[in-house]
């Protein structure tokens, strides 16, 4: 399952991909970009080199929209059987004493089953420290006036221009991925969770 999350404000793909390859690019991982601009690919993977574990690749997909960006984290690969985890129990089962060898192999695995959470936490400290988030920009935000459609800062609860109520308008975002969801629903329909 691919998870998408949407950071408004002003923040690049550039950005994003820059602190991933500083944070993953030594040690067990190597990292690889591909495309530019508005539209980036950074795939973290463990290094051929590395002695224990299975080798494993994530990549996550960043792309420029309106007032930010938005980063899809595609789900992670594990190349051939090596994913100790499930070698071990059953090397266990006919020898426990097996089991010895192996236990650099499941350290490994273990950290490298945590990576999904590892990149999500690198992209949300950048996106922190360019001062966005999962909130609309007040740049975006703006709420236009259903009687008289002027534009109106967010959070405005009576129009400027004609006084009238915007509560009902007020746009706004899913506090968990930043998708941008409509009145009156009650689940977001990019990361399902309820709003
Ligand atoms: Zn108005
Ligand atoms: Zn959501």
């Amino acid at each position: 399952m691919t998870i998408t999350r949407i950071f408004h404000g002003a923040i690049t793909p550039e950005d994003i991909a820059r602190d991933l390859t500083a944070y993953f690019n030594r040690g067990n991982y190597q990292v690889q970009r591909f495309g530019q601009g508005d539209n980036l690919a950074v795939q973290i993977a463990t290094r051929q080199s590395r002695s224990a574990g299975g080798h494993t690749a994530l990549t996550a997909n960043i792309q420029k929209v309106a007032d930010g960006i938005s980063v899809a984290l595609g789900n992670q690969v594990w190349f051939g059987l090596a994913a100790s985890l499930g070698m071990t129990a059953l090397s266990a089962l006919r020898n426990p004493l097996s089991i010895l060898g192996r236990l650099d192999d499941l350290a490994q695995d273990v950290e490298s089953a945590q990576l999904a959470e590892n990149v999500w936490q690198v992209i949300e400290s950048t996106a922190q420290k360019q001062g966005t988030g999962v909130m609309l920009s007040e740049r975006l935000a703006r709420t236009v006036c259903p009687y008289c459609l002027t534009a109106n800062v967010i959070a405005a609860d009576r129009c400027v221009a004609c006084g009238a109520p915007l509560g009902e308008v007020q746009p706004r975002t899913c506090g968990h991925c930043g998708f941008v969801v409509r009145m009156g629903e009650t689940t977001c329909p990019n990361c399902h969770q309820a709003l």
